[in-house]
């Protein structure tokens, strides 16, 4: 088994010849800092609006190094910590729309892949979760329920045979489905990126580490870039910058890949619709089936590193590997004979409220996007046209959604912040544990979890 080397995506799909440094000191109308799909799209729509401007990327190691070249690769319509938060800052119209522009952004993506010959193993199955205990079916029930208030959610309920009939998990009490929801190959898809904005004429800078971002100047140890305006789209990575320690907060997932399994164990599965495949535990799993019939499967894992730490290039603590073959066999007994070929991880970005953001200040220069904490596939899609549109002085329906210019406070200092996360995540596997063995209602430690965390479910 390979642990590590970034990912599984990257160990498929082989890495570009490196892209030079940046040469010295330069001058530019864009830098954006991090080349993940945040930076990557933004780059993208600018070029395509505005193609004289002079957009400059640095990446400190290569394009698509972070969470975009490592992730699930769920391309889905979540609105990053809930809908409900936006209903009472700014109403019930205003939160659908935005959930109607996740769901659009699910197609654009699509879209531009398709238009720009990125092959990334994109097939839209929806996304299928799956609940299998008893408190976990009255959460999904009530979770259906409340989508139903929407008219544009499109979920359904599916009973234990139905959901069965699609995704033979044992033990299902039931599922939910919904269609916006497609399953990609990550890695591709930042590397086509990557490709297509350099073809625009963005010039991407790799091995270039920004140490600080200052209004109009992006500060590395080649040189610095000026530029009107300056993308801070470094994500998990943020709390590396100076001066942003206690920003977003960099927790960790992890996966592993199967070996391609065989034709056998999947007509036990079934899966034939490539949906992408998560459940109703509070440490929640998520599982794509892959383009050469692989099941890579995530979860937390270690949640979070004492003082901010990031992982390197994607080791994976062996304690993480087991609990994710714990779940896979679980959920597939006929996967019990599988090699795991590779156990990667990653860094997403936890904001204080578990809300993403996306803004520019007109004052310095400094534009951000981020904080999707596990959903940002296609909200970076999002991301980058909003930057586009407020960088360009456009407004549009877009600079109008609810996310945008949205601040929030830092996280405590250490050892709280460790000691809070710890014991957040402790308290979700204790839950999950008790819900599955024996209790018959959701376990008030969760709740509890859920209320001191600021997180909703
Ligand atoms: C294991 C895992 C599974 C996930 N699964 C899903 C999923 O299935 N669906 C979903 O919607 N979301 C998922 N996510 C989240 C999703 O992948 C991210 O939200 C998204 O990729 C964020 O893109 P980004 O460009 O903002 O950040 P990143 O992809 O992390 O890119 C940031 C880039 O900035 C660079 N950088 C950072 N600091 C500096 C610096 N100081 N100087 C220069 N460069 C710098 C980094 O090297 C990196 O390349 C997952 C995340 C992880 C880690």
């Amino acid at each position: 088994m390979i642990n590590g080397d970034v990912s599984f995506w990257w160990s498929q799909v082989g890495r570009d010849a490196p892209r030079a440094p940046l040469p010295g000191s330069l001058r530019a109308d864009v830098c954006i800092v991090g080349a993940g799909y945040t930076g990557l799209w933004t780059a993208y729509y600018l070029k395509k609006a505005a193609p004289q401007l002079r957009v400059v990327i640095l990446e400190q190691r290569f394009a698509g190094y972070g969470a975009s070249g490592r992730n699930g690769g769920w391309l889905t319509n979540a609105v990053t910590g809930g809908r409900d938060q936006y209903v009472t800052t700014h109403g019930r119209d205003a939160t659908a729309r935005f959930q109607t522009h996740m769901n659009e952004t699910v197609d654009e993506v699509i879209r531009v892949a398709a238009l720009e010959g990125i092959d990334a193993d994109i097939v839209k199955g929806g996304e299928f979760t799956v609940a299998y205990d008893a408190p976990q079916q009255s959460r999904l029930v009530a979770s259906v329920r409340a989508e139903h208030l929407w008219s544009m959610t499109d979920v359904e309920l599916l009973s234990a045979k139905e959901a069965t009939d699609r995704i033979n998990v044992v033990g299902t009490t039931g599922a939910s489905w919904h269609p916006h929801c497609a399953r990609i190959q990550p890695a591709k898809l930042a590397a086509g990126l990557a490709r297509v904005v350099e073809a625009l004429g963005v010039e991407i800078y790799e091995d270039t580490r920004v140490s600080e971002i200052l209004p109009r100047r992006a500060v590395t140890d080649r040189g610095t870039v000026e530029a009107e305006f300056v993308v801070r789209a470094t994500e998990g990575f943020t709390a590396g910058l100076k001066n942003l320690h206690r920003a977003w907060l960099p927790m960790n997932s992890s996966l592993i890949a199967t070996e391609p399994l065989n034709a056998q164990v999947w007509d036990s599965i079934g899966w034939n619709g490539r949906d992408a495949l998560g459940d109703m535990a509070h440490a929640y799993m998520y599982a794509q089936r892959t383009a050469d019939d692989r099941i890579a499967i995530g979860g937390r894992g270690v949640p979070y590193r004492f003082g901010s730490k990031t992982d390197s290039d994607g080791q994976t603590p062996s304690s993480t590997v087991e609990l994710l073959r714990g779940i896979l066999h679980r959920f597939f007994p006929a996967t019990a004979d599988a090699a795991i070929d590779h156990a990667w991880s990653g860094v997403l970005g936890v904001p204080r409220d578990w809300a993403a953001t996306v803004g520019l200040d007109h004052n310095s220069g400094l534009a951000w996007a981020g904080g999707y904490v596990g959903t940002g596939v296609t909200t970076t899609n999002l991301a980058g046209r909003t930057l586009t549109d407020l960088i360009l002085g456009t407004p549009s329906t877009l600079t109008e959604l609810p996310w945008v210019n949205h601040r929030v406070r830092n996280w405590e200092p250490e050892p709280c912040r460790w000691l809070a996360v710890t014991a957040l995540y402790q308290a979700y596997s204790m839950a999950d544990h008790a819900e599955f063995t024996r209790r018959t209602t959701t376990s008030p430690l969760a709740t509890i979890a859920d209320v001191v965390s600021g997180r909703g479910h």
